[in-house]
């Protein structure tokens, strides 16, 4: 560790509800020499809110790898350096993971200051199991790659939270609807901490329905939380993933076949696999 290297903040800001600003988020926004912010302009309203005065520069994800080795020279000369995304915690499906690799394997301190986070915000009020869970960030825009991934998830036994944007929450609830059967227990987190909140809770079937008839239910920003798959479920979902791996095996090595079924059924490629092995 060098002595003479400045600190490295990662630091929680608001998701809509400006004074959830920390009061050691504000002190430490006023007082670093740089402040790498994902957007610069939208990251002016709450500086100048603070009255900070602190530079800043802009670390997104197409400028990550060549700010990464400016900011830890500016670390290295000892300055501290404050990280913050455009909303909640940097790093959680913002910018970020690269400078604080890099200022890791540069042995410089990396220090959290926590706060806001739409997702566990949202998972702190769904009412869903909240002592395993996963977390899945956005879910692919194209249709094929979305439907394959929650495919993969069906089996899962854990609470699934999803981030999504206005564009795609019809798609992506009617997908969830499709692929983990529209019994299956949901939450929406719509717009947390701000003026038109609300937390929309059902089967995926009801909460289709809820927000088609409802275009206001589309706007803003939303967590998606859905229970995780029964034992029963599960145990559907490995009885289909068996069928499809025997049929594959007629047709492909084991391994292949097991490979194929995981990804067509979301029935664990593992345990397929030991099938024959049994
Ligand atoms: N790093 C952020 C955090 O810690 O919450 C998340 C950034 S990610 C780019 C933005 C996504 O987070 C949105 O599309 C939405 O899914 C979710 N989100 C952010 N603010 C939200 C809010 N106030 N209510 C519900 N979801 C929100």
């Amino acid at each position: 560790m060098n002595e003479q290297s400045g600190r490295l903040w990662v630091v929680a800001t608001p998701i809509g509800n400006l004074d959830d600003l920390s009061k050691r988020a504000e002190a430490i926004l006023c007082e670093v020499a740089l402040i790498a912010a994902e957007d610069t302009r939208h990251s002016g309203a709450l500086l100048t809110r603070i009255g900070s005065r602190v530079p800043t520069i802009a670390l997104h994800e197409h400028n990550e790898r060549d700010q990464v080795a400016r900011l830890i020279e500016v670390l290295q000369q000892g300055g501290n350096v404050a990280l913050i995304s455009d909303a909640g915690t940097p790093l959680i499906s913002d910018p970020g993971f690269r400078l604080v690799r890099a200022a890791r394997e540069a042995g410089i301190t990396v220090s959290p200051v926590p706060g806001p986070c739409a997702a566990i915000a949202a998972l702190s009020v769904a009412g869903l199991p909240s002592d395993r869970f996963i977390f899945e960030g956005f879910l692919a825009a194209k249709a094929s790659a979305r439907r394959e991934r929650l495919q993969q998830l069906a089996a899962e036994s854990r609470t699934l939270i999803f981030h999504e944007s206005s564009h795609r929450i019809l798609d992506a609830v009617r997908d969830m609807a499709v692929v983990f059967g529209a019994q299956r227990q949901a939450v929406i987190a719509r717009e947390l901490t701000k003026v038109f909140e609300t937390v929309l809770s059902g089967s995926l079937a009801e909460l289709l329905e809820r927000i088609s008839a409802d275009p206001n239910q589309q706007r803003g920003e939303f967590v998606i939380l859905v229970a995780g798959a029964s034992g029963e479920e599960a145990d559907a979902t490995l009885a289909e993933g068996r069928r499809v791996f025997a049929l594959l095996c007629a047709e492909m090595a084991p391994a292949r076949a097991a490979r194929m079924a995981a990804a067509i059924t979301g029935a664990p490629r593992k345990q397929l696999y030991q099938t024959t092995a049994d």
